[in-house]
């Protein structure tokens, strides 16, 4: 039966990630692998800081970006190039 247990306690943190937002990162413990999970992101087409469980992510080179909005990722797909240059090299 443990791995119904497991599979509640995955439900569980599940539903208090969807309710809470932000209390996801009193969940997150005990599931380390994800890196920078918790860090904020930054749109790079329009500089909105994105909360890693919102907007949406694309992996480009290696790296992982985030956009607010949809808007924001098709126009980063249209030229990544140039939305990146401008970032300058704060990483
Ligand atoms: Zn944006």
């Amino acid at each position: 039966m443990e791995g119904l247990v497991s599979l509640l306690l995955f439900a569980g943190a599940f539903y208090l990630m969807m309710r809470f937002g932000c209390g996801a990162h009193m969940v997150h413990g005990g599931h380390g692998g994800h890196g920078d999970a918790s860090a904020k992101h930054v749109d790079p087409v329009c500089g909105m800081n994105v909360d890693p469980e919102q907007g949406y992510g694309k992996m480009h080179g290696g790296e992982l970006y985030r956009f607010c909005s949809r808007n924001c990722l098709d126009k980063f797909e249209a030229e990544p190039e140039k939305f990146l240059r401008k970032q300058g090299g704060a990483s």
